[in-house]
Order: structure tokens, then C-alpha cells, then sequence
């Protein structure tokens, strides 16, 4: 009984350009925008692993002895 409708994808737009997407790149029009926003990813990802920690350590021990 439950049909599927595949037209529905006709609606739906690349996530990338808005371009009209094709069913074997969805969510995107073609295998460009796939890998543009691939990139996009892992540049984003490449910026997390940064982060000043340093900063915080041995500032409040000191070199003191008590
Ligand atoms: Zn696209």
C-alpha cells in the first residue's frame, strides 16, 4: 500500500549552489559540489585540534618553592 514518491527529490536543491540535485550526488547536483563542501569540512576540522592549552599550565605553580 505505501507508495513511495520519488519525485520529491525534484524539490530538493544541491546543498552547495542550489542547483536542482541529482539522486546519485544527493544532497548535491553533482560530484564538484560533493567534494567542494568534502573540503569545506575538513578545512573547518583542521582548526579544532588548535587550541592554546600552554597558557593556562605552570602559570599558577611557579618555579617557588613554598
Ligand atoms: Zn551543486
Amino acid at each position: 500500500m505505501a507508495s513511495t514518491k520519488q519525485q520529491e527529490n525534484s524539490k530538493k536543491r544541491c546543498l552547495n549552489c542550489a542547483k536542482p540535485l541529482l539522486p546519485e550526488f544527493r544532497p548535491f547536483c553533482s560530484p564538484r559540489c560533493s567534494q567542494l563542501d568534502l573540503s569545506k569540512w575538513l578545512n573547518e576540522d583542521y582548526r579544532l585540534p588548535v587550541v592554546e592549552v600552554d597558557d593556562l599550565d605552570e602559570e599558577e605553580f611557579g618555579d617557588e618553592e613554598y
